[in-house]
């Protein structure tokens, strides 16, 4: 039911960063106060944490603590669990019951947000773990001020949660679904995360999203060639590692924060309409590529398969992929190592 007539109220952005104020006791999307006993919601939803059997699972934490699925957990009020997230989490729900190729019907605005409030009730985890942090952090996320404008341009389409918001020509971040062939050992759950580059991918057994949730699809238009190589076919855990590489270095060498404005609200509008603009005033929105870089971002992801930066730059000039052959041409890989 759509309210009777919309008030600028109703469209105002809530913004935790004006006061820093992230955790308990106020709710993450709305900012209202709540009680911290029974308000808080999990990052990863129920329904994720009974479908994997995750509840239990150890998630590592920036600062070397060990936390659970169960235990990671973001404050959220009444209202917004039960008319915003939990509708949100439901219908991600029934989409991946049968299937979780299901994710691929999700519309790219459901999708982002899904990934956006898993993506940043891990923010703001960490970042209540380093309020009495086990390890201090050499570099603290909290005097990161890149990091922060980041997370506040970020959080201003997240709001799309609550506030009924309409992106006026542009997604705000890049999303690659790709079908994985898992082996028998592979968790039939995973996901990473990498809080500096906006970079966030999970995978629901044989479906993998890999994101960056801040780029405005910058990455998905100049990955295109790779990804419409890579998405047809079902992909080797090998050659999601290497796809992965590819979008956390292109992340990294992003040189552009976009930011986000909301239009001003004219009587009987029914959403907010944002509009965009890409900040970058230094006129390159890609650092230049370095093969440097790109290897050790590959030996981190292909670390589960022991190759070594040897095996990547047997050819220095031409690091190692299993997702192109020699002549550039897409591989099949089937397994590995080949036989
Ligand atoms: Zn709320």
């Amino acid at each position: 039911m759509r309210p009777m007539s919309a008030s600028a109220s109703h469209f105002a952005l809530y913004d935790p960063f004006a006061r820093m104020q992230f955790g308990l006791p106020n709710c993450f999307l709305c900012g209202a106060p709540l009680d911290p006993a029974v308000d808080t919601i999990p990052v990863f939803a129920d329904w994720l944490l009974e479908r994997y059997q995750l509840a239990e699972r150890p998630i590592q934490m920036l600062d070397q603590s060990t936390s659970t699925f169960a235990e990671t957990r973001i404050p959220c009020c009444p209202t917004c669990r039960t008319q915003h997230v939990e509708p949100l989490e439901a219908q991600v729900a029934a989409h991946t019951a049968a299937s979780p190729e299901g994710l691929r019907e999700l519309d790219s605005q459901t999708l982002f947000l899904w990934l956006g409030k898993m993506f940043y009730g891990i923010f703001v985890n960490e970042l209540e773990r380093e309020k009495a942090p086990l390890i201090k952090p050499r570099y603290p996320l909290s005097e990161n001020r890149a990091l922060f404008t980041r997370f506040r341009s970020f959080f201003q389409v997240l709001q799309a949660l609550r506030v009924p918001m309409r992106y006026d020509d542009f997604t705000p971040g890049s999303m690659f679904l790709l079908n994985v062939a898992t082996g028998p050992d592979d968790p039939a759950f995973a996901y990473d995360d990498d809080l500096a580059t906006m970079v966030f991918s999970i995978r629901l057994g044989n479906v993998a999203v890999v994101s960056c949730l801040l780029d405005n699809a910058i990455l998905l238009d100049v990955m295109r060639r790779v990804y419409d190589d890579a998405r047809p076919r079902p992909l080797h855990p090998v050659q999601l590692a290497e796809f992965k590489a590819r979008v956390y270095y292109g992340a990294y060498l992003l040189n552009a924060v976009p930011e986000y404005f909301p239009r001003p609200v004219q009587p009987g509008d029914e959403e907010l309409v944002m509009d965009t603009f890409l900040d970058d005033i230094t006129g390159v929105v890609f650092n230049p590529w370095q093969n440097s870089g790109y290897v050790q971002a590959l030996e981190d992801l292909w670390r589960p398969w022991n190759i070594g930066i040897a095996d990547i730059l047997r050819n220095p000039a031409e690091p190692l992929s299993y997702l192109y052959d020699a002549e550039g041409q897409p591989r099949t890989l089937t397994q590995f190592p080949e036989a």
